[in-house]
């Protein structure tokens, strides 16, 4: 049974960097590429990152029951799991990561209540605002709206198994790769060695009961001046 890992975050978080740091020391891991209705930015390739599609390929692919979950995402487009992705690792024995919304995650959750979630928090709004602004990507009235939607996905948080901040982009990739091999030593039923019982006290540290107070100042950023 593979093991399926959720990773949301507010957009600017860092979540693709640390998710690509994460495939570069993982293996038997397959990441789940979304369908989207929105158009390709930069350097985005349909197959790549997405495969983009239009809104009636989109609905057909809904009318036909191929999402595994979906949903509209900033009030404008659609993005949706195929299950084919969950088929395919499965048939290949290896674990699926999705990088989805806090709408997909609470579908994902419901459907599949082993599935293992992360909620990838960035230290402070200002810091959100700043890497945002630095990815130079998006225009002044996106990112107004991608900072308003990340104050209403924070909230969310404590839905998450896991509440990861992103400060420091190695020891966040650390973290996130002690999770998950933590949850497969877990799983395992095999008694951990030396070196997975490290794993095992890093991920701990980010299981949400131990977050909370981490979670409270960045919380703070985000509601302050509203
Ligand atoms: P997301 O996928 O969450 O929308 P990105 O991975 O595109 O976010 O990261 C947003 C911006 O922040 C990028 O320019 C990226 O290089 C930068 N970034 C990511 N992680 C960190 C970090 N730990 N410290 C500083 N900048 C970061
Ligand atoms: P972006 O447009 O910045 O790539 O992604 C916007 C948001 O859509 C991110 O929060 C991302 O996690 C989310 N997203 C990407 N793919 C999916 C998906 O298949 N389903 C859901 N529910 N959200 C997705």
């Amino acid at each position: 049974m593979s093991i399926v890992y959720i990773v949301s975050a507010p957009s600017g978080s860092g979540k693709s960097t640390l998710v690509n740091e994460l495939f570069k020391v993982v293996s038997h891991l397959d990441f789940s590429i979304s369908y989207t209705t929105r158009p390709p930015r930069g350097s985005e390739q349909n197959g790549k990152e997405y495969f983009f599609v239009t809104k009636e390929e989109f609905e057909a692919m809904i009318a036909s029951d191929e999402f595994l979950e979906y949903a509209n995402v900033f009030g404008k487009d659609c993005y949706g799991t195929a299950r084919r992705f969950l088929k395919q690792a499965e048939a290949s024995g290896n674990d699926l990561l999705l990088d989805i919304d806090v709408q997909g995650a609470a579908q994902v959750k419901e459907k599949m209540p082993k599935a293992v979630s992360i909620f990838i928090l960035p230290p402070s709004r200002q810091q959100l605002e700043w890497r945002l602004r630095n990815r130079g990507e998006d225009s002044d009235e996106e990112i107004d709206r991608r900072l308003d939607t990340a104050r209403r996905e924070i909230e969310n948080y404590s839905k998450y198994d896991y509440i990861l901040v992103n400060d420091r982009l190695e020891q966040a990739t650390d973290e996130l790769k002690a999770i998950v091999l933590a949850e497969r030593v877990q799983r395992s039923g095999q008694p951990p060695s030396v070196e997975e019982a490290k794993l095992f006290a890093t991920a701990q540290e980010c299981r949400l009961d131990r977050a909370r107070e981490r979670v409270r100042p960045i919380l703070d950023s985000f509601n302050q001046g509203r």
